[in-house]
């Protein structure tokens, strides 16, 4: 039988609070990690997104602080909103025994977080920059604290982070107990994380790359098609609450605005923006006051929103990684959800290399088809139809009884295509071949389609060589 809560020695404060909270029984990675980490044991956990790894650390916490001590414990995360949401969890979590919980991150004053110190706080939880600055201005002295947390600990380690990052814990306590956790922790990881960690216990439940609630698509258009593509998904999946991901700042900002534009309501989130207005979005999608939120990887690690129904990549992300965290932010617990990543030909690599590095399967469908009228075009995208010259052939029908030449001739004379944008017209098999440069392919299609060629009707078809 699977443990109850009172099963794994928590403190009775921290029962009551589980129970004020709503947790009924532990997840598997809270019930196979609290007690070794009640025995005091370093610990590398790893356990797939959504399933309980904050009150995992979290209990142990609120079971190990003892209030009005002083700092013993210090979490840190890769970005300020999941500090922020996992400093709330911790929170309730220690709501009867009394803790407090201080956030401590950049972009905002430095006073409330000072004063936070002065007044005392047994448990900081926040981002290595600020905190690193607050240690160096000797505001925070985390020599007191017993027991550290890396969240998101594949991410904290990697070079982005790891120098603040070994920095603080090295002004933490020799003795302290040290915890690691994430959905991934790749290969390279395992020996850092041994230069942190003292003979960890090192756990890991649950299969990371699947969730049976969760199917993951694949949807290949061409490059200029990706906002047609992401309306169609949009629209076929109706989600509560849609999470769209962008590489970059200022792609999140254009799609926003598009799909504003369009009658959605969309909002950006994105390292660019002043964390008065990252706050101010997040707040308004925890109200349920957003339908779909457009952000770069701040938003891929670890935030926690039931409300959301669906994960559109717009583009694949760079890190393989990544593309856990991603979709891990749908079905979380026993909630469904569904994933979809829009590549082209160029994102090809970036696929495999997703599907070979993290065991990922991603089922390819076709742009999904919906009853009423796209609000966003699909654009011909002749670029993407020419061959490696930038010319698009097409294969005209019922034409092969007039000369090439005539018909070359007749195109440029009717077709609003010049002689410079016209390849030769080549005879195959069951018709002739035209090639035309792709900037003009769009009118020569129009003039075929409407008024044939010859004063003939034709039949034509896009015949570039794959
Ligand atoms: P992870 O860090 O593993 O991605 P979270 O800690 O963010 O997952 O938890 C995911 C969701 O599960 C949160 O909404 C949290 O409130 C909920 N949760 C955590 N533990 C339990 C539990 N024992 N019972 C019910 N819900 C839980
Ligand atoms: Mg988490």
């Amino acid at each position: 039988m699977s443990p109850t809560f009172e099963d794994l020695g928590l403190h009775k404060g921290v029962l009551s609070a589980l129970d004020q909270v709503g947790y009924t029984a532990p997840t598997e990675i809270q019930a196979d990690g609290i007690p070794p980490m009640l025995d005091g044991r370093d610990m590398v956990a790893q356990a797939p997104t959504g399933t309980g790894k904050t009150a995992a650390f979290g209990c142990l916490l609120a079971h190990e602080t003892t209030p009005e001590e002083g700092t013993q414990a210090l979490v840190l995360t890769p970005t300020r909103e999941l500090a922020r949401q996992v400093a709330d969890e911790i929170e309730s979590l220690c709501q009867v025994r009394g803790q407090r919980v201080l956030t401590i991150y950049g972009g905002v004053g430095y006073k409330p977080q000072i004063d936070g110190l002065e007044r005392g706080s047994e448990i900081v939880v926040g981002t290595p920059g600020r905190i690193r600055d607050l240690i160096e201005r000797g505001d925070f002295d985390a020599s007191t604290c017993e027991t550290v947390v890396l969240d998101e600990a594949d991410r904290m380690l990697d070079m982005g982070f790891i120098e603040d990052v070994s920095w603080i814990v090295d002004h933490t306590r020799r003795d302290r107990q040290s915890l690691l956790f994430s959905a991934t922790i790749p290969p390279g990881v395992e020996h850092l994380a041994d230069e942190f960690c003292h003979q960890p216990a090192n756990l890991a439940v649950g299969d990371t790359t699947k969730d049976e609630d969760r199917p993951e698509y694949l949807v290949r258009v061409g490059k200029r098609n990706r906002a047609w593509a992401l309306e169609r998904i949009l629209e076929t999946e109706q989600p509560d609450l849609a999470f769209v991901f962008c590489r970059t700042r200022h792609r999140t900002e254009k799609i926003a605005g598009l799909l504003d534009g369009h009658g959605y309501n969309a909002e950006p989130i994105q390292g660019g923006m002043s964390q008065n207005a990252r706050e101010r979005v997040m707040g308004r999608v925890r109200e349920g006051d957003v339908d779909i939120l457009v952000g770069t990887n701040v938003l891929a690690r670890g935030i926690d929103v039931r409300r959301c129904e669906l994960v559109v990549n717009y583009q694949p992300p760079r890190d393989p990684e990544d593309y856990i965290h991603r979709v891990g932010r749908t079905a979380r617990m026993q909630d469904v959800g569904a994933a979809y990543t829009i590549a082209t030909d160029e994102d090809t690599r970036a696929i495999v290399e997703i599907e070979g590095h993290t065991g990922a399967s991603l089922t390819e469908i076709d742009v999904p088809e919906t009853s009423q009228d796209d609000k966003i075009t699909k654009i011909d995208d002749w670029e993407e139809k020419a061959d490696p010259m930038g010319r698009v052939h097409f294969r005209i029908r019922g034409v092969t009884d007039s000369s090439r030449m005539d018909v070359f001739w007749y195109l440029v004379d009717n077709a609003g295509v010049s002689q410079a944008d016209l390849g030769q017209v080549a005879e195959e098999d069951d018709g002739l071949i035209v090639k035309v440069r792709h900037d003009a392919a769009g009118r020569l299609q129009d003039h075929l389609h409407k008024n044939g060629v010859l004063g003939r009707d034709v039949d034509v078809s896009i015949a570039t060589p794959e």
